[in-house]
């Protein structure tokens, strides 16, 4: 009974929601994507390229001239914490040009656009107005929902078995030799399920390192607890129950499972109903150029939290998602991010790669329903193209300056010097590059040398442009995918 009801309050809300936007459309877009995959950085410089415009030809009713402007507004939902895009604007550009703080909690923002319709026969133009709604939220929690249909023997089980694959198995040595003293029947003690949960959440944290570029390691909250951090639901790791009877009431596997029964149901099931459910369309990030860098395992790794991903957007009556929540999101957008660590000819095949990737989890999940699209961009683009001489040839590079204190061969940058990469090629195959891993940027100046974790500081803006007007690569294409027929 409880879900249908849930779905019934969900039901009076959509059609409630669909009378109000018959004219003037709202379109709630949630944007989501692995800590690091760039979600504030995007986020921010789409709200900015909205409210003060820039270089957008790819993104039609702002390049036809029909914006008439965009501003922000108060945002519909008071629980929610508000996206504080100008504190991180102002770390973007002012004096000092920092990264601005990343996400680590679900927060949203509402941005009004004004514009004419678009018209076909010459006549007046209707003025009209978009509600954009953006939530922005972490993916980790997104991958949760695998969680809800196993138990936690099952859940206990799967993450054993996938920490012994070869990149995980040295990162989760420690959790597994504590988890070997454990004895699942012996009486609950707080002082184990805190240390148990520590390592684990240790090893899961050490999977999200850039040498090793895991995607999938739920439950998500431990990585990113937002506001539930140090909860008693937080605190529970996985064990190993012999045989198939249940463990006595009192006992330490009692406990765990308990928690791992209210993980479920007060953070996995609320986050689905009361947030995602509600969502139009979704942009999802993927830092795909550090999957490919980690090699063949991240990527294996990365393609399945793609499935899991689509998995959570299927649609359809039958799926046992449906009886906790309907999905209504009606275009998906993969994107890319940080294509400026590349030069310009390998936007392509960045993604070629993307594509590739989104088109065999399309399979695997059995997706069906949304619009899907792909794209490589950089929300913020922090180097420019040029070229250099290597012996007798010319070749592309990509200048930017280092952040602070960043390290390459001996070298500790200092924040303003910039130096020249060459980016490195991606194969133009995307099966080779997706098989081998592949993708290596090296220091013009320093012959082998590795540059792949170079963290680049935001641009350098023109100096007196007011407002400021950001660099990006294809964020016009991302933001005509994901509203342009809104502004039709
Ligand atoms: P979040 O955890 O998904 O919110 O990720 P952020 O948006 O905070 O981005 C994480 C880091 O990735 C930033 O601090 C930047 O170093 C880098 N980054 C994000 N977007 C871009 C981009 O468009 N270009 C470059 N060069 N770096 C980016």
């Amino acid at each position: 009974l409880g879900s249908w009801l849930d779905e019934a309050r969900i039901a009076v809300r959509s059609l409630a929601e669909a009378a109000a936007g018959a004219l003037d459309p709202t379109i709630r877009l949630g944007v989501t994507g692995l800590s690091r995959a760039g979600k504030t950085v995007f986020l921010t410089a789409l709200v900015q390229a909205l409210v003060n415009g820039g270089r957008l030809p790819a993104f039609r009713a702002y390049a036809q001239g029909r914006v008439a402007g965009a501003r922000l507004a108060p945002q519909p939902d008071d629980a929610i914490p508000r996206f504080e895009v100008e504190s991180h604007m102002r770390a973007l550009t002012g004096p000092d040009r920092r990264w601005p703080e990343s996400t680590r909690r679900i927060s949203e923002l509402r941005v009004v656009v004004d514009f004419e319709a678009a018209s076909f026969f010459g006549g007046s133009r209707a003025p009209r107005r978009l509600t954009l709604d953006i939530v922005d939220y972490p993916g980790e929690w997104l991958l949760d929902l695998a969680l809800l249909s196993q138990d936690f023997r099952q859940w206990s089980e799967r993450t054993i078995a996938t920490a012994e694959q070869p990149t995980r198995a040295p990162i989760a040595a420690d959790w597994r030799a504590h988890l070997a003293t454990l004895d699942p029947l012996a009486p609950e003690d707080e002082d184990a399920a805190r240390t148990a949960s520590a390592l684990f959440t240790g090893y899961l944290r050490a999977g999200r390192d850039d040498r090793v570029a895991l995607s999938t390691l739920p439950p998500g909250r431990f990585l990113m607890p937002g506001d539930l951090e140090g909860s008693p639901a937080l605190t529970f790791a996985p064990l190993v129950l012999p045989g198939e009877g249940d463990a006595p009431s009192g006992s330490l596997w009692a406990m765990m499972e308990r928690r791992y029964e209210a993980y479920r149901t007060h953070v996995v099931k609320p986050f689905f109903r009361d947030h995602f459910s509600r969502l139009d369309r979704q942009v999802v990030l993927v830092d795909a150029l550090a999957a490919l860098n980690a090699g063949p395992e991240a990527v294996a790794d990365l393609e399945n939290a793609l499935t899991d991903v689509l998995a959570a957007f299927r649609h359809g009556r039958n799926s046992w998602i449906s009886s906790l929540f309907r999905p209504r999101v009606d275009r998906l957008l993969f994107a890319a991010t940080k294509a400026d660590h590349l030069h310009h000819t390998s936007h392509d095949r960045l993604e070629a790669i993307l594509r590739r990737l989104v088109g065999r989890a399309i399979e695997r999940a059995e997706f069906g329903g949304a619009a899907v699209d792909v794209v490589a961009l950089a929300a913020v683009r922090a180097t420019r193209e040029a070229s250099a001489r290597r012996g007798r040839e010319e070749l592309p590079v990509i200048v930017g300056a280092p952040e602070k204190g960043e390290r390459s061969n001996g070298q500790i940058f200092d924040g303003e010097e910039e130096i020249a990469v060459f980016p490195g090629d991606l194969p133009a195959d995307p099966e080779v590059a997706l098989r081998a891993g592949g993708y290596r940027g090296r220091a013009a100046s320093e012959e082998g040398g590795d540059l792949r974790f170079v963290k680049f500081r935001p641009p350098l803006l023109k100096h007196g442009e007011r407002p400021p007007q950001l660099p990006h690569i294809r964020l016009d294409r991302t933001l005509e995918f994901l509203i342009g027929d809104a502004l039709a």
